[in-house]
């Protein structure tokens, strides 16, 4: 068991989903991969002399969306600033940025943990526009220059040091990608770099103790990679300090391969930014109009929801395939208003039948295919209408996962499938049960000696035959009784 109290602070840097890059009319690209070098670029984004930068509308529609989203002060006034470094990729040799005054401060995010049981809230301390650098690609022995990234907008996060564990960490990051996606601010997927966390890791004994020395890792580009990159630098830390050591705050990169992490920087040699106010753009003034329609536009906060299906009652795996997409979530709340609106039952109630029915086999095979719930080839009535006979309670377990199955495929309505499959029959008495289960046995001699003969497995394909013949009008439990009898 470790004495030492785990700080850490993320610094998370998302790119915005909006339609031009930050200062210019150049077309802000999600990915980059099939675009050739340099063809998404004009006098402005490379950094040409005189070329003058406008911050464009919609990356502050959604940076003030985000703001909104991160329940941040949205000021009035704020300001950019220039970052100035030398940098192959960085034509204009400054970032611009905003470190004085920054669009959006002090705001909050919670989010749940250990299986949507505790709730944690950490602070943010600013959540402030920047625009991206270029791209340098070493290939073939030589360095070559991409700007199709340059100048594409981000929006950089700070927290406070309130995170106390990996796994608080890792939430928190999954929440975020949630807020941004569910109100399209950002795809914010990791691997594709459009969303890069820099991670502050510090260790103390005690809370009451000042902040231990801060290192900071970089280049961590997946929820694996920031777990495991936080747990070596505490223990490297913890190590240091055993032997009575000290060290200076520092910068360090992540080897995932070695599972280490390595000295980037130390603060004697950090770069001194030169940071000073932005001449070429004037102070930000929001204006009442824009607060006025900021207060209107609706913002979905994940993890309400995310409440809201815990007071449901739902287990682990039933929340995580309602939001594990948007979309998804959306179809589980309209075909639940719609059934609750009519209908004298209570919604947690209809909620549980209809969240069985979506997580499994809907989103799964949603998931499995890389389809959107706009392709299910059934209608919401259609849905409402299963849903209904479902709660009916007439149909076994087994036959609602076969009509639903048949929905899926052919997207028949249910009382068609049900009239196919002869499933609105009159339920069949055990001694017309027991007579099929007779000619199963006796069409099967080789699979009976096999039983005999030691093999009891082969009941479950008795069992199966005999489900085939009644529709799913017995249950397994039953079949395996009769079965066992027969076989003796
Ligand atoms: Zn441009």
């Amino acid at each position: 068991m470790s004495e030492y109290i785990l700080t850490i602070g993320l610094e998370i840097h998302i790119k915005l989903k909006s339609a031009n890059k930050m200062f210019c009319q150049c077309k802000n690209e999600q990915n980059f991969d099939n675009l050739v070098p340099n063809t998404n670029i004009c006098p402005v984004c490379t950094g040409q002399p005189g070329a003058l930068p406008t911050l464009s509308a919609d990356v502050l529609e959604k940076a003030l969306l985000l703001g909104k989203a991160l329940q941040c002060k949205i000021n009035e006034t704020s300001r950019f600033d220039r970052k100035s470094y030398f940098y192959p990729d960085l034509p204009m040799g400054y970032q611009i940025t905003q470190l004085y005054h920054p669009t959006n401060t002090q705001g909050q995010v919670s989010f749940f943990l250990d299986n949507y049981t505790n709730e944690r809230t950490i602070h943010i301390q600013d959540a402030h526009m920047e625009n991206d650098t270029g791209k340098m690609i070493h290939a073939e022995g030589q360095a070559m220059l991409d700007f199709n990234r340059a100048g594409t907008p981000l929006v950089e996060i700070v927290t406070l040091p309130d995170f106390r564990s990996s796994e608080e960490v890792i939430e928190f990051l999954k929440e975020l990608q949630r807020i941004v996606r569910y109100n399209n601010i950002a795809d914010a997927d990791l691997e594709k770099g459009q969303m890069r966390v820099d991670v502050n890791i510090s260790v103390r004994k005690s809370e009451s103790d000042p902040f231990g020395t801060r290192v900071e890792v970089k280049n961590i580009n997946s929820f694996g990679m920031i777990k495991r990159a936080i747990e070596h630098e505490k223990a490297r830390q913890e190590k240091i300090y055993e032997a009575g050591e000290t060290f200076t705050q520092q910068t360090r990169g992540w080897d995932d391969p070695k599972g280490e992490s390595y000295l980037m920087r130390s603060k004697e040699d950090a770069l001194d930014y030169r940071y000073f106010p932005e001449p070429d753009l004037p102070p930000l003034h929001i204006n009442d109009e824009t607060f006025k329609r900021l207060n209107t536009q609706e913002i979905v906060i994940p993890h309400n929801i995310i409440k809201q299906l815990n007071e449901y009652g739902f287990n682990k795996e039933y929340i995580n395939a309602l939001i594990s997409d948007k979309t998804i979530l959306d179809y589980f709340t309209t075909i639940l208003s719609s059934l609750t609106t009519w209908s004298e039952w209570k919604p947690e109630d209809f909620a549980k039948l209809i969240v069985k029915r979506i997580a499994w086999p809907i989103a799964a095979r949603m998931k499995e295919n890389f389809a959107t719930i706009d392709t299910l080839k059934f209608s919401h009535r259609q849905f409402n209408e299963f849903i209904i006979k479902a709660q009916a309670g007439s149909l076994m377990e087994n036959q609602l996962k076969i009509i639903m199955d048949e929905m899926l495929s052919t997207g028949k309505n249910s009382e068609e499938i049900i009239k196919e499959k002869g499933f609105d029959a009159p339920a069949m008495d055990n001694d017309e049960i027991a007579l099929l289960a007779k000619e199963i046995v006796t069409e099967n001699p080789s699979i009976v000696e096999q039983y005999k003969g030691g093999k009891t497995t082969t009941i479950w394909f008795f069992i199966g035959q005999l489900m085939k013949k009644t529709w799913g009008k017995t249950s397994p439990k039953i079949a395996q009784e009769i079965f066992e009898k027969l076989l003796k």
